[in-house]
């Protein structure tokens, strides 16, 4: 048993988060899976954007970045082209990720920049007032479709691979041992990693969605996320409302930062 404090910024508790949000959860699963993997403090930088997921820099006490809305992985970006032997770690949510960040997002899983992404999707703009986010589900209801969105939504992983993403896993804040599992297998990837992190938000998306009580989402997470094992031999009937979780991506390919150290070292010796 370690002691979670290691890691926590005192001095900015109490936090902002709601009772009964899943975004402390994913904080001290991350800390686990710093831990067990012996990441110092020091060797970690984590960058987020705005939002409350957006928040958890605040509270751990590792070197962190607090940037403009959707920007969190260009800053990140950035701060592992300077120091390449840093641990760079994004949060991020699906608001500032996959609309106003969708840019960065996209290219950085196509260069494939070694980064891990914890990306925190809750289907809605949480803090800014619950707008219908990129990842709205079609007739859920957000601040801005009181009768239910009438957009298709994204798939969030699925754009990660598609674009080039060469680590890419799906878990989420009930099934905790899997999710830190997860997360240990991401900060090991050498590229750009993601871990799409369905994280519950009982205020802005539940009380509009028939899930206004922090345990009814939990309890459709433990009946809804299920493995992927699992999920492809559903028929397609039985899919019909559920989200496979687990690695859907692991593969190897060049990665941005070396190949950019490779081309210096050869341009040193002309
Ligand atoms: Fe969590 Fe939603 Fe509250 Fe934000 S608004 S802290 S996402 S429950
Ligand atoms: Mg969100």
């Amino acid at each position: 048993m370690f002691d979670y404090l290691e890691y926590i910024r005192k001095r900015n508790f109490p936090h902002i988060w709601c009772s009964g949000c899943g975004d402390g959860i994913v904080l001290k699963t991350l800390i686990r899976a710093m831990k067990k993997l012996n990441i110092s403090k020091d060797e970690a930088v984590m960058v987020s954007g705005i939002g409350c997921s957006s928040r958890t820099p605040g509270y751990i006490d590792i070197n962190t970045l607090h940037t403009t809305h959707g920007r969190a992985i260009a800053f990140a970006t950035g701060v592992k082209l300077a120091n390449p032997s840093l641990k760079v770690i994004v949060v991020t949510g699906d608001g500032d990720a996959t609309a106003i960040g969708g840019n960065h997002y996209i290219h950085a899983a196509r260069r494939n920049i070694d980064m891990t992404v914890l990306l925190y999707n809750n289907y809605i703009y949480g803090m800014t007032g619950g707008q219908v986010s990129p990842t709205t589900p079609k007739g859920d209801k957000a601040s801005t479709a009181p009768y239910g969105s009438l957009e298709q939504p994204f798939n969030i992983s699925g754009l990660a691979s598609a674009a080039g993403a060469s680590f890419v896993a799906r878990g989420d804040v009930y099934h905790v041992q899997q999710l830190e599992k997860l997360i240990v297998k991401a900060l090991e990837k050498k590229g750009f990693s993601l871990v799409e992190i369905l994280s519950p938000c009982p205020t802005a998306y539940g009380r509009r969605n028939r899930m206004a009580h922090p345990v009814d989402l939990m309890k459709w997470l433990r009946d809804n996320a299920i493995p992927k094992s699992r999920f492809d031999k559903l028929s397609e009937e039985e899919k019909k409302g559920k989200v496979p979780t687990g690695v859907l991506i692991d593969i190897e390919k060049p990665e941005f930062i070396s190949e950019y150290e490779k081309l210096i070292e050869t341009l040193k010796g002309k």
